[in-house]
């Protein structure tokens, strides 16, 4: 029997083959139909696969079959450790010799020594993020201090958007479509039209790095056209801008193609060599080095059970419009221009997933496994390991404050100081009452007055909750958002 690695749609880049033996691909249709999927995200991991199977030529073998176990069973297997628990389970029961995982800065070895006699409250992000910048040398000088006297520029990168409609950048890398793209989508369409799968969302132009080549292409561009600006506006929104600054990096580095340190050593070199500044060169290392590996290690660290942890007990259903991404049945601007951005791209930057589809589904009690569900499906670089932690921990406090040490539950006001939302929206962010108050600001006292007892532990909510004191009307607010149909 030939011995073969088994690639994974996750593991679709040179990092995860050392050449050794023959490759197995699994084309897996059920995996599209465990829940409602985008078809952009199933056009991208299937162009991702045949670009691999092309480039491995006689190497690889490309099965396309309903299960990956069908697949599996049976042979001399090898896998570098696959990114779920579903997936580990699969290759060691097939007998699959397994080789540690990869594709991130830290290996879980590393985070393992680091964790190791720490409680969940001695979880935090940025104790993990100074432990790694030190660890690797990454922005500190020779001294052993942090490049700049600070480990955070965080406070240097919240500025509101301009005034203008757009950043003034030049556009993302975007690829160029080839016959490989050709043939997935008229896959899809044969499978659409006979009933085999059902998907939601546009399969438009292909936005998003399928190869390692164009990875690289899709890094090295941002580095030099856009790393400049990000970290300023990296909290701002504008309408007419769906990526702002963002690199839209997450996908390529999810489906495997793009290894997370290159990014890191690709943003280092633009700041040694001036051509972008600290604070957006630190931000966008802290977001790799920082957040997805802590993800990453969290996923595992946290457990399987974690995904339906419901400290709030949340349990209302994802409505219909979020599931179709059927913008138009959405009123207020800022949920209908993001969900619309959805249903185009598969894609939205962090802070529309973060204050404006998380902090609606907080304030509006939607059940974290199924907001978890939705976000995987709705999502290019929807994972099983990335969307637990996100949604339910830093997202919808559903794990009790392990993740994030308060709710991220904000009114309005907010959305209207950091976006250019609310000029167009039919809700005015200053009202709580009547026809025109924001789903977003009534919203925020209804979520407070109901786990005022909860929230009341903590002192990081003692502010928010003396507000909620002192407001006349938060009967009538309560009142309201208990029966509120529009939004
Ligand atoms: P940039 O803003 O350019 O940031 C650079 C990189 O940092 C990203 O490419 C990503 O790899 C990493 N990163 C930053 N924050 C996080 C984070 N919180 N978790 C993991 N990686 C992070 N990220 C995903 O990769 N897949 C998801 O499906 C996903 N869903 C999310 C859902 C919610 C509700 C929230 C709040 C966050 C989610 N994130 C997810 C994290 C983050 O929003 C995306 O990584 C980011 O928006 C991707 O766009 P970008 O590549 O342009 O990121
Ligand atoms: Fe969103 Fe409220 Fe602003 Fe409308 S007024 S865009 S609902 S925050």
């Amino acid at each position: 029997m030939v011995r073969q690695r088994i690639l994974f749609g996750e593991q679709l880049g040179p990092l995860f083959d050392d050449g050794e033996e023959q490759v197995l691909l699994v084309e897996s249709l059920a995996a599209f139909r465990k829940r409602p999927t985008h078809r952009a995200k199933a056009h991208l991991y299937l162009s991702a696969i045949r670009h691999r199977a092309a480039e491995l030529g006689d190497r690889a073998e490309l099965v396309r079959a309903d299960t990956f176990r069908e697949v599996l069973t049976g042979r001399d297997l090898v896998a570098v450790d696959p990114p779920s628990y579903a997936a580990r389970r699969l290759v060691r029961s097939v007998g699959a010799e397994v080789l540690p995982s990869r594709g991130f800065v830290t290996g879980e070895q590393d985070f393992a020594s680091w964790v190791a006699g720490r409680s969940d409250r001695g979880l935090v992000m940025d104790t993990f993020y100074r432990w790694v910048r030190e660890r690797e040398d990454i922005l500190m000088t020779a001294a052993g201090k942090p490049v700049g006297g600070r480990f955070s520029y965080d406070a240097d990168n919240r500025q509101p958007p301009p005034k203008s409609a757009r950043l003034d950048l030049p556009e993302p890398w975007w690829p160029e479509e080839d016959e490989i793209d050709a043939t997935v989508r008229a896959d899809l369409d044969a499978w659409e039209r006979d009933g085999t799968v059902h998907f939601i969302g546009d399969d438009g132009p292909r936005r998003f790095a399928a190869t390692h080549q164009e990875a690289g292409r899709a890094l090295e561009h941002f580095v030099r056209h856009r790393l400049p600006a990000f970290g300023p506006v990296e909290d701002a929104t504008l309408s007419a801008d769906w990526t702002m600054a963002h690199s839209l990096l997450s996908v390529p580095m999810n489906l495997g193609l793009l290894d997370p340190r290159d990014a890191v050593r690709a943003a280092l070199a633009a700041s040694a060599d001036g051509s972008a500044p600290l604070n957006s060169v630190e931000g966008f290392v802290r977001q790799i080095i920082g957040w997805r590996d802590w993800m990453w290690h969290l996923y595992w660290h946290l457990g399987e059970r974690y995904v339906h942890r419901n400290a709030l007990d949340a349990r209302r259903r994802v409505p219909d419009a979020f599931w179709e991404l059927d913008a138009g049945a959405i009123e207020a601007n800022c949920l209908s221009s993001v969900v619309a951005g959805v249903r185009e791209h598969g894609w939205a930057h962090h802070i529309q997933r973060l204050m404006v589809l998380g902090n609606f589904a907080l304030e509006h009690g939607w059940s974290p496994a199924e907001t978890s569900e939705w976000f995987t499906g709705a999502f290019v670089d929807g994972t099983p390991w990335v969307m637990p932690t996100n949604v339910v921990g830093m997202s919808l406090h559903a794990d009790g404050g392990v993740v994030a040490t308060k709710p991220y539950a904000s009114g309005g006001a907010y959305i209207d100081r950091m976006t250019d939302y609310c000029g167009g929206c039919r809700f005015d962010p200053k009202v709580r009452v009547g026809e025109n108050a924001c789903p977003f600001t009534a919203g925020y006292w209804a979520f407070l007055a109901e786990h005022r007892e909860t929230l009341s532990a903590n002192p990081r909510m003692a502010q928010p909750l003396a507000g909620l004191n002192r407001l006349r009307d938060l009967d009538a607010v309560i009142e309201q958002e208990a029966h509120r149909t529009r939004w």
